[in-house]
């Protein structure tokens, strides 16, 4: 097989496995306010219904969608989160482990 040949499969393959996992990340289930990883952060799907005075770090204008964590474009609704690696997080969402660096 010939260098070109090999380059085209293994870029090929390299593609389509990140197709594969694009797609089965989009199937991933939403996390539930009620899992208890959520609850140990504070996570909330609305940011706007975050307990301000348990979490005062919160401040108006956090959500996931731009939190450095969100694995989402800041358009989609919802996104991966690197801190809930098999479930998705809400863009419009907020949890203490927010960081915008
Ligand atoms: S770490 Fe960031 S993206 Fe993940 S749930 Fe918390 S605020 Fe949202």
């Amino acid at each position: 097989m010939n260098t070109s040949r090999r380059s085209f499969m293994v870029f090929s393959i390299g593609m389509g496995t990140a197709l594969w996992l694009t797609r089965a990340r989009a199937d991933a289930p939403h996390l539930s306010e009620a899992d208890p990883a959520a609850v140990a952060v504070g996570y909330k799907e609305d940011a706007a219904q975050v307990d301000k005075a348990k979490y005062p770090a919160y401040a108006a204008g956090q959500t996931c969608a731009n939190c450095s964590l969100y694995e989402g474009k800041s358009s989609d609704a919802w996104g991966g989160c690197s801190l809930f690696n098999d479930k998705l997080v809400a863009g419009k969402g907020w949890c203490a482990s927010y960081t915008n660096m």
